[in-house]
């Protein structure tokens, strides 16, 4: 069954510890799309301006993702994102960001792309991923991803959409501040308390805790040795994971709990290098590797 995203796709200049990157192609779908292309058919929704470089749209291509979503919209510009990585990887600043086409309509829905059974709202305006969200009534799974900007400026619409959907992934200082509360376990039972069933709470380096009706479950990251940007760490994670969810179609919590591992490992990748460049010279053979070695690590007798 097919798998659709919509979120934002950017323009991002990058610091890191171990350089800078600018005028990558970037944005929340993007990473996303590209990770879950490894496992299933994408479906892609989103606008750029016209300023959007043809190079990267050949990127699209390169991950076979269906791009008859994605408007390029006369008139506009193309969303920009900058942002600079603290010592430690994890923390990061956004130095500036320009919402451009981000703040405008979003582009209509293919007709063809209506019979897609699994959707992901990418982060972007709660609004906007309600305003797809409800053109799915009959989709089998709606997960979304949100960030602080809009715990911030957009909690009504947030705590709206919140009851619209499946499952939730966001980052553990999210969920702090969405809740109040620091314990992970707690911070995930008031957002199931919010909506819906079930939350996963990325923790960066530390792996991520998942809070499921029926159980509890907790990864470890995979030990990583090549950190040179962790941006798009998220939507790799839940690319990996709503494309291994689409492909088996299985959503018994066993089935959740391997796709946070291919999750965890599509994104163990992408932050090997800037951008997608990473993604782009992967193969579904090394993901499948990593995730026997991953796999392996985790078994206890
Ligand atoms: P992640 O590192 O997974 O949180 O995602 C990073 C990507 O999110 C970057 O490529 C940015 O272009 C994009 N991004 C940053 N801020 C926003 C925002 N306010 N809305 C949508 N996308 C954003």
């Amino acid at each position: 069954m097919s798998l659709i995203v919509t979120g934002s796709i950017g323009i991002d200049t990058v610091i890191t510890p171990e350089g800078k990157a600018d005028e990558v192609l970037g944005g929340s779908c993007t990473y996303f799309a590209a990770a879950a292309s490894f496992f299933c058919d994408v479906r892609l929704v989103a606008a750029v301006g016209e300023d959007f470089p043809d190079s990267h749209e050949a990127v699209f291509k390169q991950f076979k993702i269906d791009t008859s979503g994605l408007e390029k919209r006369q008139g506009s510009k193309t969303f920009r994102w900058t942002g600079k990585y603290l010592e430690n990887m994890n923390d990061r600043e956004t130095l500036e960001v320009q919402p451009n086409v981000l703040a405008e309509a979003l582009p209509p829905v293919p007709a063809d792309f209506r019979d897609s059974g699994y959707v992901f709202l990418a982060n972007t305006h709660p609004a906007g991923q309600m305003e797809l969200r409800q053109q799915f009534p009959e989709a089998k799974l709606v997960v979304a991803d949100t960030m602080d900007l809009w715990i911030d400026t957009a909690n009504e619409e947030l705590r709206g959409l919140l009851k619209q959907i499946d499952g939730l992934v966001l980052n553990d200082s999210e969920a702090k501040l969405l809740t109040g509360r620091s314990n992970h376990v707690a911070a995930a039972e008031a957002i199931i308390d919010m909506g819906p069933k079930f939350v996963v709470i990325k923790k960066g380096e530390h792996g991520c805790l998942l809070l499921h009706k029926e159980g509890v479950v907790a990864l470890p990251a995979y030990p990583a040795r090549e950190v040179h940007d962790p941006t798009g760490a998220g939507d790799s994670y839940a690319g990996g994971m709503m494309g291994y969810l689409a492909a088996s179609g299985d959503l018994s919590l066993a089935s959740i709990k391997k796709s946070l591992a291919y999750g965890t490992i599509v994104a163990s990748f992408n932050i090997e290098a800037f951008s997608l460049e990473r993604m782009k010279r992967l193969s579904r053979k090394e993901i499948d590797d990593r995730y026997a070695g991953f796999a392996d690590m985790l078994r206890i007798d």
